[in-house]
């Protein structure tokens, strides 16, 4: 971690969405200039460097992902709820506790063979992770690695991924 300690930024707030949750709320570090700076540094320095392209995930996966793909120099792609993404898509779909949850990713968006980096903003279950793994496997690029801003080990996200072949999780907190 660089010198400014930008974890203090992010904050938990009790019982949201729901009575029981603690949400960790990143709307603090991302409004702190010096903190949003040093979370992307810390993010660009532990990614591997050898990437093609950046994905990252509606919504906050757009907010860390996008930063990080300027910084390598790669392409951003967005994989975004069904309905929002105007051409021709590939979708898959996750149990969640409740429910289900779809993800969508432009068909033409990654070419085979991509080297993928997937950033997004917190690990819980791993779900939505290994959902986006799912697309980018499903257009035949390679999953390279998986970095994420803050992991929330108590879901085990690291376990389930790993349980899919999913081993290069980085997690910075
Ligand atoms: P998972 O699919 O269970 O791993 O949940 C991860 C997704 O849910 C990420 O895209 C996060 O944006 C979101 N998420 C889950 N818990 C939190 C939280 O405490 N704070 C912010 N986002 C969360």
């Amino acid at each position: 971690m660089n010198n400014l300690n930008w974890v203090d930024l992010i904050r938990d707030i009790p019982d949201f969405p729901e009575p029981g949750v603690v949400f960790k709320d990143i709307t603090p570090l991302i409004g702190s200039p010096g903190g949003f700076s040093a979370v992307i540094t810390d993010l660009v320095q532990q990614s591997p460097k050898a990437i093609d392209v950046v994905v990252g995930m509606e919504a906050r996966g757009f907010i860390f992902g996008a930063p990080v793909a300027l910084a390598l120099g790669t392409g951003f792609v967005p994989v975004r709820k069904p309905g929002k993404l105007p051409g021709e898509v590939i979708t898959t779909s996750y149990e969640l506790e409740y429910g289900t949850n779809s993800l969508s990713v432009h068909r033409d968006a990654i070419g085979k063979g991509s080297r993928v980096l997937i950033v997004d903003d917190v690990l819980a279950t791993g779900g939505t992770i290994a959902a986006t793994a799912n697309l980018i496997k499903e257009l035949g690029a390679d999953l390279v690695a998986v970095a994420v801003v803050l992991e929330l080990d108590f879901l085990g996200g690291r376990k389930n991924l790993s349980e899919q072949g999913i081993d290069e999780v980085i997690a910075l907190t």
